[in-house]
């Protein structure tokens, strides 16, 4: 008889996006005149840069021709992109990561789930509250979350950090021992970063508590204030105790077309073994490679052309997260993130409830939003808006907002 993974079993229903997408139909079926704008969900609505277009229509002509067919490419990646990253996301920050501590993959969202086929099931995990789900889930599979107890919404092995106004988005070192630990900066979904200094704390423990930290930068190129680090390898210490995840979806308008990377430093061993050694291994093992249109697209972003193209787009949704942000502080809301991410995360007024704010907005504005609540039980009394969207949509959302709570001001 095939035994399943019973793990499985203790997941909660993955109830946020069904529910919002549950009350946002229910809503439109009612109404059916009402104009929604959405800013819920997290994806990009931008089209892939033309030196990105060109670049993947010109590797299927490779491939539609016998002399310049490809077939399976390296596990861990081509060279022309590995180098690529080498030189312009870490060289040109003045940290030295090999081509071979490069991984290219489909994605970061595989790569954070895969991740833990190198460590051990009785790893602690410490993950940020308010948290991408993520992180959560994949431990729980892999039988390191414990239980999930409803009361508290919280796994029982599981180390949540509240990282919330209060600790100025934060965490603090854990008080008891921990063994692997979540960080993403610019973080999904408050929209704030960690500062130089903040990371040190966090490279410096991991060192002396051999545990090893992995860094979601999947928001890096958001980042505007020059004193932010965009690699954990910009602090010293950092290549003993860390993986570093990366994508091109948010950066390069890449969610539909699958790529991102993780970096695996050489010198980061635990028990004598050699992380980058074991994660080839797994790699080499279960992966194939991610394809090779999309790595030369992804190599495009790296010309001079390419580049341009996407800080276009990068400054295009930062000006719409810029119209959110004013917009909703000029209206008397307690609003973070924004300036170094696409994320904005906004109290709700008065205390209200997370999905009584979203219910709100939804029916008096007409402003799809994220319970902060849905992302762990410390973003309660927050709700989160996305800048992904159509410039005029987003500064009429923001008008709608204003005109709502200025109604009720008056009342
Ligand atoms: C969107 C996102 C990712 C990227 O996922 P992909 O699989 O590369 O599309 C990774 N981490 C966080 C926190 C994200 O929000």
């Amino acid at each position: 008889m095939a035994r399943i993974n019973r793990n499985y079993e203790k997941l909660p229903g993955s109830y946020l996006f069904s529910e919002i997408a549950r009350r946002t139909a229910a809503y439109q079926e009612a109404n059916p005149d009402a104009r929604l704008i959405k800013m819920g969900i997290g994806d990009v609505t931008r089209p892939l840069a033309p030196a990105v277009v060109a670049a993947m229509h010109a590797a299927v002509d490779d491939l539609a021709a016998a002399e310049t067919f490809h077939g399976y490419g390296p596990e861990q990646g081509y060279a022309f992109l590995r180098d690529a990253i080498a030189e312009h996301d870490f060289a040109a920050r003045n940290i030295a990561i090999d081509p071979d501590e490069i991984f290219i993959s489909d994605g970061a969202k595989s790569d954070c789930g895969n991740i833990g086929d190198i460590f051990a099931e009785d790893n602690v995990v410490a993950v940020c509250d308010p948290v991408y789900p993520v992180y959560v889930d994949t431990n729980a599979m892999a039988g390191r979350a414990g239980d999930y107890d409803t009361d508290t919404e919280r796994w029982t092995n599981i180390v949540y950090m509240p990282t919330t106004a209060e600790n100025d988005f934060t965490p603090a070192l854990p008080d008891a021992p921990v063994d692997l630990i979540y960080l993403c900066s610019p973080n999904n979904p408050t929209g704030t970063v960690l500062s130089r200094e903040a990371l040190q704390r966090w490279v410096d423990y991991a060192n002396a508590t051999d545990a090893v930290i992995l860094f979601d930068a999947a928001y890096e190129r958001f980042i505007a204030d020059p004193a932010i680090p965009h690699s954990i390898y910009e602090i010293p210490g950092a290549k003993t105790c860390a993986i570093e995840l990366r994508s091109f979806s948010k950066t390069a308008g890449f969610t539909g077309a699958r790529c991102g990377y993780t970096v695996v430093p050489r010198d980061l061993v635990r028990e004598g073994q050699s992380l980058n050694a074991m994660w080839n291994r797994r790699q080499t093992t279960k992966f194939n490679g991610a394809s090779y249109v999309i790595q030369r697209g992804a190599a495009a972003i790296y010309t001079p052309e390419g580049a341009a193209q996407v800080d276009e787009t990068i400054d295009f949704y930062r000006a719409n997260a810029r119209t959110i942000k004013e917009g909703l502080a000029a209206a008397g809301l307690e609003v973070y993130g924004a300036d170094n991410s696409p994320y904005v995360w906004c109290r709700t007024p008065n205390g209200t409830g997370s999905w009584d704010f979203f219910n709100r907005l939804l029916e008096e504005a007409n402003v799809i939003t994220t319970p902060g609540a849905g992302f762990g039980p410390a973003g309660e009394g927050y709700i989160r808006l996305t800048a992904f969207g159509d410039a005029d949509d987003t500064r009429e959302a923001v008008e709608r907002i204003k005109r709502m709570l200025d109604a009720e001001s008056r009342d």
